[in-house]
């Protein structure tokens, strides 16, 4: 099978791990990036890749960057959809710009790319879609609403997505992440860390690698049966 890849917020955190571990197993990498120039910058000295500049919430940026991603490396055979945002607060405090803005890049960012991808694979009758969600999205976060929700979708997506594309030979799967150790945890202090930590049988926080290991395994051959689950990675927070 010709080796392929997007990864959608592909230059830092979980990310920058898969397009490094993709990379290291023989993929040909597009790196998207919105915000975190340098770092793409940086990565693109480390690993062979194209780098692709686009705010997955936005449909003609998105357009965009498959266009160019065809016309440089050709079409994609698999599809990381990992950028995301995530916010903390009560409820009640939501306002509907900002329960707008979660969806728009936690949901509307998958839809965009998943619509790009999609008819190449159709028509070469493989592909593969990885989405990542998080446990929140299974069992729902206080505090992290409109997160939970956001990601709560992404495995409703992925299901039907699966459903529909199996018999053109497409697998779309999610994995749902439990805390990792990247920028997203930064809103947390040191004894809310801790606490995570505690509830998580293996006692440790995860390490983006721990993820982009898992992408690496699910996007190859070895798991050509597997299709439209949802892999936890939370060591034992969510059982
Ligand atoms: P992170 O360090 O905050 O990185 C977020 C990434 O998303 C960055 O690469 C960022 O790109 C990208 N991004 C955000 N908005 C974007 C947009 N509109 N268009 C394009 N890219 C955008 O977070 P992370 O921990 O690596 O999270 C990666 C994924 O894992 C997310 O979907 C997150 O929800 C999920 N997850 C994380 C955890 C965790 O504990 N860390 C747990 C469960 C699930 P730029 O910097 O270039 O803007």
């Amino acid at each position: 099978m010709k080796k392929t890849a997007l990864v959608t917020g592909g230059a830092r955190g979980i990310g920058r791990a898969i397009s490094k571990v993709l990379a290291e197993d023989g993929w040909t990498v597009a790196v998207n990036y919105l915000n975190s120039e340098e770092a793409a910058l940086s990565l693109s000295r480390e690993i062979n890749c194209l780098l692709v500049k686009a705010d997955v919430s936005d449909e003609n940026q998105v357009s965009a960057m498959f266009k160019r991603i065809k016309s440089e490396i050709g079409s994609i055979d698999l599809l990381v959809n990992n950028a995301g945002i995530s916010s903390y607060g009560l409820f009640t405090d939501i306002t509907p710009e900002e329960w707008r803005k979660m969806f728009s890049v936690n949901v509307d960012g998958v839809f965009y790319c998943c619509r790009q991808a999609v008819p190449d694979m159709i028509r070469k009758k493989h592909g593969c879609i990885i989405n990542i969600s998080s446990m929140w999205g299974q069992v729902g976060a206080s505090c992290e609403s409109a997160y939970s929700a956001s990601k709560a979708a992404v495995i409703g997506l992925t299901k039907a997505l699966a459903k529909e594309l199996g018999p053109s030979g497409i697998r779309v799967n999610c994995i749902s992440p439990g805390c990792i150790s990247t920028d997203m945890l930064g809103c947390f202090s040191q004894s809310e860390l801790d606490a995570l930590i505690d509830n998580t049988p293996l006692g440790t926080l995860g390490s983006p690698e721990d993820i982009a290991e898992m992408v690496c395994f699910l996007a190859s051959e070895k798991c050509r049966f597997v299709t439209g689950q949802v892999i936890g990675a939370n060591g034992g927070f969510v059982i």
